[in-house]
């Protein structure tokens, strides 16, 4: 079912999607570019007003009043140039942090929207953890690089066009001293881009090592792997710095090169202007504008191929971006849905399940073995079912299909008669509520954390299902009861008391399926107790999946069934399955065993 999840999400041309991205803010980028435009003719009208200066005050007539204008206007021409390129950078930096916003909004959505199979696939965790990454790129673009870009890029044109039309035979000469530039130029665009990608992958290095050295701290110094770490750690770092070295070394051949052809060009334009001003065929102050063009014209170039590598890693960034918001959720509502009664039998009709297969290094896949083969089960409407077996035999795999966490790969599950893909899965998860072994609590309050279960429930209501699970003086009793804050992930609450606050949430959400993970963790003996009680009061007159860790769990539901390898080896009550002498018995007696001589 999710086999496009298991492929390694690829960058998608750009062009595209970003111009239907950019289309809502159409109006806000028409505006920063025509400042654009303005600052640029700001920035042209310089040397131009340098050489009337020239020309028309010093060289024909000595004329004060007109070197005063000129530089009159100059200032105005260089104010000019800061009111528009304020405007610009606020526009550009501001809409694009909107579109920025957009986009993570969108990512986020798109995300959430994604079933569980999708975060199976290694090459999307991979994703999920470039995307912070790829999103910060293109905050660094918006910040400091695509104005600057724009205007040199503008620059540069402008500047030639101008070189062209005034002269012609000099803009020969900056010709010949571009060529070596722009050879360059390309030759640096290509080694800067291998050089900054090796540094990237090199900073990805050393913060893993590093991360992995801290989360397993314990470990670390349990068996005094310090020194190996620090090894390891040295040569990660070495190998950054060498990276990084190399980026250095190739701008400092790069940059000095266009800076020192900028002076040779306006070197060999003063020279040849010189002849030219001599021969009567121009003018000084077209000379002068003439190498102040050009000055501009080796700027832009060296601005351009600064930004290069940014722009380059932004476009990279958008693509995978754009590749990620392009994958369709694999579980879809239907477009005919059909309505789950409130009650019913749940239904497993020659169900079969494999994972989808795993990439390895984003390239070759290895066929997933199926967790689930040919499970057939009927639960009657407001039956305990447990579900026991070895470790990896496919217990709570077959509870996720219960709940639509994924879709089998064969056969059907249904409820009510009704196939859990024709219903839409808001109403499924209103009927079917998985609660996971771990409750995962959010940051906020415990009756935030409560109210995920039903949303429009008040507070008393909320009270009163607390009540009902015995469980309202223990989460009164925290601090700040109610309304006190869980931490993140929960962690100011005991593990117990997670338990029990994702129990309540269960309950105000009053599902006509209960599938509870029981919790493998030991909790002390008075929550444990607390629990018990709860998930007994929360599963009377419900239909209830446990995946059983404890066999007392076992001992007391309708029915067991037994899996192993995938299958459902044994299917009855605790009697039967006892009577059976079948490996639940041989199980069960283990078990008893293990507790008498525990107890003893
Ligand atoms: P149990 O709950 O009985 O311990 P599971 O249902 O978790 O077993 O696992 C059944 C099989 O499916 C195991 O072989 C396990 O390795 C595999 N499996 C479980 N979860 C995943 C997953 N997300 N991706 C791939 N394989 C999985």
């Amino acid at each position: 079912m999710a086999d496009a999840r298991s492929e390694p999400i690829t960058a998608v041309p750009i062009l595209r999607p970003s111009l239907a991205l950019l289309r809502p803010f159409r109006r806000d980028l028409a505006i920063a570019l025509s400042t654009l435009l303005g600052s640029l003719a700001c920035v042209l009208g310089g040397p131009a007003l340098v050489s009337y200066a020239i020309n028309h005050g010093l060289v024909h007539h000595h004329d004060a009043r007109v070197i005063e204008v000129a530089g009159i206007l100059y200032l105005c021409l260089a104010l000019g140039f800061f009111f528009f390129s304020r405007i610009q950078t606020r526009m550009l930096s501001g809409t694009g942090e909107l579109i920025l916003n957009e986009l993570r909004k969108r990512v986020f959505r798109h995300l959430l929207a994604q079933p569980l199979a999708f975060f199976d696939s290694e090459s999307s965790a991979q994703l999920l953890s470039r995307m912070t990454a790829d999103i910060d790129v293109l905050e660094s673009l918006v910040q400091s690089g695509i104005g600057s870009f724009l205007t040199s890029v503008g620059l540069f044109f402008t500047s030639l066009i101008v070189l062209v039309v005034m002269s012609p035979v000099l803009f020969g000469v900056t010709v010949i001293c571009l060529i070596p530039v722009t050879l360059a130029a390309a030759r640096y665009r290509v080694t800067s881009t291998r050089a900054y990608t090796l540094v990237r992958h090199r900073i990805g290095d050393t913060l893993a090592t590093l991360d992995e050295g801290l989360a397993g701290v314990r470990v670390v110094q349990a068996f005094r792997q310090e020194p190996r770490l620090e090894r390891q750690f040295g040569v990660r770092n070495k190998e950054q710095l060498e990276a990084t070295l190399e980026t250095a070394r190739l701008s400092a051949r790069f940059f000095p090169l266009v800076e020192g052809s900028g002076v040779l060009s306006a070197a060999a334009l003063l020279l040849l202007g010189g002849v030219f001003v001599h021969l009567g065929l121009t003018s000084v102050g077209a000379v002068a504008a003439f190498v102040l063009y050009t000055t501009n014209l080796f700027a832009a170039v060296q601005s351009v191929s600064q930004l290069f590598d940014l722009l380059q890693s932004s476009g990279a960034a958008l693509g995978t971006v754009f590749a990620l918001l392009g994958v369709e959720p694999a579980m879809q509502d239907p477009q005919h849905p059909v309505a789950l009664p409130r009650h019913g039998a749940l239904e497993l009709d020659h169900v079969g399940f494999a994972y989808p297969p795993r990439a390895h290094d984003g390239k070759e896949h290895t066929a997933a073995p199926s967790a689930l083969v040919d499970v057939n089960l009927l639960i009657a409407p407001g039956e305990h079912l447990v579900l026991v077996g070895p470790t990896g035999a496919g217990k709570s795999t077959l509870a996720k299909l219960i709940g639509r966490l994924y879709d089998p790969t064969e056969g059907e599950v249904r409820f009510g008669g009704v196939p859990l893909a024709s219903a839409t899965i808001a109403e499924l998860r209103r009927r079917v509520v998985v609660v996971p072994q771990e409750g995962f609590l959010f940051r906020g309050s415990v009756l935030d954390n409560i109210k995920m279960g039903n949303g429009e429930a008040t507070e008393s209501e909320v009270l009163a299902v607390l009540a009902r699970l015995g469980i309202d003086r223990h989460l009164l009793s925290l601090q700040g009861g109610l309304h006190g804050d869980v931490g993140e992930r929960g962690s100011r609450l005991s593990a117990g008391e997670r338990q029990l606050v994702s129990l309540a949430r269960a309950a105000l959400a009053d599902p006509a399926v209960l599938v509870l993970d029981e919790a493998t963790s030991s909790l002390d003996p008075g929550t444990e107790l607390e629990v018990e009680h709860a998930v007994s009061v929360l599963g009377a007159n419900r239909t209830t999946v446990t995946v059983a860790h404890r066999l007392t769990t076992a001992e007391r539901a309708d029915r067991i069934a037994v899996v192993a390898d995938g299958r459902i080896v044994e299917l009855g009550s605790h009697a039967e399955l006892m009577a059976l002498g079948g490996s639940y018995a041989a199980l069960f007696s283990a078990w008893s065993a293990g507790a008498l001589n525990a107890t003893r």
